[in-house]
């Protein structure tokens, strides 16, 4: 039989740096990169397609009615989803699949794979994590608050994940998920 991808998954705090991982592990060249719908707006230099499917709450509502997500939640007043095709048809052919999501969403696919490895991946401080937020600049207040708040709740279900990795420092936490990867690759179910 055909060896299936892994799903890697990927979540942490807003600010703690999850899309600047993903860019470097897509620099390894071993993975494949799901691009999630969302009915948010795009920020600046964010692209249709590449970053997200930016979508009307109609179209995501579709999706959802087609079965076309394999999960989707409410983060901060906006919907986000996994499309289904793109992951379904990636694993098939034996590649590994990142998905960077939230919680609510992880959990749920960790329902339907249970060989899927949940990795959240966290600031070293609170300190810090505020600081990215702030700095970051694409975001109001009301929204860095609420996101920060949004943080707090998830931290109190972080020991749901199989792995918890710091992000102090960029290229020893791509590290750290690669030698995860490897690691879970050995596993005989998995290899
Ligand atoms: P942002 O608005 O900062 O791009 O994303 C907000 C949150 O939504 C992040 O925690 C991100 O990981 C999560 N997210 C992005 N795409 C998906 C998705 O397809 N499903 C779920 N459940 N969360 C997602």
């Amino acid at each position: 039989m055909e060896k299936r991808g892994m799903l890697l998954i990927l979540s942490g705090f807003s600010g703690a740096g999850k899309g600047t991982v993903v860019k470097g592990l897509m620099k390894q060249g071993q993975f494949a990169l799901s691009i999630s719908a969302t009915t948010r707006s795009p920020r600046e230099g964010e692209v249709d397609g590449r970053d997200y499917f930016f979508i009307s709450h109609q179209e995501f509502e579709t999706m959802i009615r087609e079965a076309a997500l394999y999960e989707y939640a409410t983060y901060c007043g906006n919907h986000y989803g996994t499309p289904r095709e793109y992951v379904d048809k990636q694993m098939a052919q034996g590649r590994d699949v990142i998905l960077e999501i939230e919680m609510q969403g992880a959990l749920q696919v960790k329902k339907m794979f249970p060989e899927a490895v949940l990795i959240f991946i966290v600031p070293p401080t609170v300190t810090v994590l505020k600081e990215r937020l702030m700095h970051r600049g694409t975001e109001e207040m009301d929204v860095i608050m609420r996101r920060l708040k949004r943080s707090s709740e998830e931290a109190r279900s972080m020991d749901q994940y199989d792995y918890i990795v710091v992000n102090d420092q960029l290229e020893p936490c791509i590290e750290a998920i690669v030698h995860i990867v490897e690691a879970e690759r050995q596993r005989g179910f998995r290899s």
